[in-house]
C-alpha cells in the first residue's frame, strides 16, 4: 500500500508503507473513501513544528469498515463510518465528561492519507452512518472527523446562543466552518474576519453576516464599531498566533467568551491583562467524538453542506500538491480519494 509521508519541510511523498492490519482486539480497519489535508499539518509541512525523522501523515478521515478485532462489538464489516482525529474509549471518565479527545486511552491519529488505516478502540472512535451514504455526502461528512467537528467546538466552547454576537478570528477552513456552526446555533450577527475575497464569500455563504479585513489594532477597532464599542458575546479563535488570540480576547465582551481551537504556536497569555477582561476561556483539541451523532443527523438530513469547504479535490497519488495548494493559500482545503 502508498501512503503519505512527510520527510521534512515542504517534502511530502506518496510512498510504500506497511498494509494496516489488525493488530489489538479492539482496532478495525477501514477502507478509506476520502481524507484530506489539515491546516495542522502546515505547521510541520512549513518546518514550524518538528518532526522526528519521517513521519506518516494524515488524521481526518471516513470509510467503510473491512475488518475487526475480535472485541470489538458496535462496529461491523461494511459499515460507512465516521472518527474523530484523537481515537478514545468512549467509556472512561473523561469521555464520560464529553472530552473524548482527553480519553485516558487517547492516540492521535496519524496515517490516514492512504487508502486503508487502522483505527484503534473501534467502539469508542467510530460512529457509523445510517446506511450507506450517497457519494455526494462524502465530503460533508469527511468535516466531520476534524474540521467541522473542531469548528463545531469552537462555537459551542465560545458559548454561542441564540440571539448572540459572534466574531471569528480566522478564515481557514475551520473558521468558516465556525461561522456556520454559529449559524447553526442561531447567532444572530456573525462577524467573520477575512481579508481574502474567496473565503469572505463562503464565509457568507455559511452565514456570515458581516466581514471585517482588518487585522491587529485596525481589525480590533472594527469590531468594536460594529458592536456599539461593547464587544462579542462569543469569539472563535481559529488560528493559534500570539496576533490571532490577542485579537479574539480584546474583541470579546466582559463577561463573554472565547472558544480557542487554532493550536496556539508562540502564544503567551498576561495573567493581569487576561484578569481585568472578565472572558471565559475554553479551547482544546475538538472532543469531536462527543458531537458525531448529530453532526451526521445534520448533514445526512440534508441541514449543513460543511464539504463546500473543499476547493480542491485530487486524486489520492497527487497528495504534494494537495499540500502546496494550501500552503500557498490557493486552495482552502484539499479532499483526496484513493
Ligand atoms: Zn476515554
Amino acid at each position: 500500500m502508498k501512503g503519505t509521508v512527510l520527510y521534512g519541510p515542504r517534502d511530502v511523498r506518496f510512498e510504500e508503507l506497511p498494509t494496516p492490519e489488525i493488530s489489538k482486539s479492539t482496532d478495525a480497519v477501514i477502507r478509506i473513501s476520502a481524507t484530506c489535508v489539515c491546516g495542522s499539518d502546515l505547521w510541520p509541512y512549513r518546518g514550524l513544528q518538528p518532526i522526528d525523522g519521517p513521519t506518516p501523515m494524515g488524521h481526518e478521515y471516513c470509510g467503510v469498515v473491512e475488518e475487526i478485532g475480535s472485541a470489538v462489538r458496535n462496529i461491523r464489516p461494511g459499515q460507512f463510518v465516521v472518527g474523530s482525529f484523537a481515537a478514545s474509549d468512549n467509556t472512561c471518565p473523561h469521555c464520560r465528561y464529553g472530552y473524548q479527545s482527553s480519553c485516558r486511552q487517547r492516540e492521535f491519529m496519524l496515517r490516514a492519507q492512504a487508502p486503508l488505516l487502522r483505527v484503534p478502540l473501534a467502539d469508542g472512535t467510530l460512529v457509523p452512518t445510517p446506511g450507506m451514504p450517497a457519494d455526494d455526502l462524502l465530503p460533508s461528512l469527511l468535516t466531520l472527523s476534524d474540521v467541522m467537528g473542531t469548528g463545531w467546538f469552537a462555537a459551542d466552547a465560545a458559548n454561542v446562543k441564540p440571539g448572540g454576537t459572534v466574531v471569528v478570528v480566522g478564515d481557514g477552513a475551520v473558521g468558516l466552518l465556525g461561522v456556520l456552526s454559529a449559524k447553526v446555533m442561531g447567532a444572530e450577527r456573525i462577524i467573520a474576519m477575512s481579508r481574502h475575497e474567496a473565503r469572505q464569500k463562503l464565509a457568507r455563504e455559511f452565514g456570515a453576516t458581516d466581514i471585517v479585513s482588518g487585522r491587529g489594532e485596525e481589525g480590533i477597532s472594527l469590531i468594536m464599531d460594529l458592536t456599539n464599542g461593547i464587544g462579542a458575546d462569543s469569539v472563535l479563535e481559529c488560528v493559534g498566533t500570539s496576533e490571532s488570540m490577542t485579537q479574539a480576547i480584546r474583541a470579546t465582551r466582559p463577561g463573554g467568551s472565547v472558544g480557542y481551537v487554532g493550536v496556539p504556536h508562540g502564544v503567551e497569555l498576561k495573567g493581569q491583562e487576561l484578569f481585568y477582561t472578565h472572558i471565559h476561556l475554553h479551547g482544546g483539541p475538538a472532543p469531536v467524538r462527543r458531537y458525531l451523532p448529530e453532526l451526521i443527523r445534520l448533514v445526512c438530513d440534508g441541514e449543513i453542506a460543511p464539504g463546500k469547504v473543499f476547493d480542491l479535490i485530487l486524486p489520492l497519488d497527487q497528495v504534494a500538491e494537495g499540500y502546496r495548494a494550501m500552503d500557498e493559500r490557493r486552495a482552502i482545503k484539499t479532499l483526496l480519494r484513493p
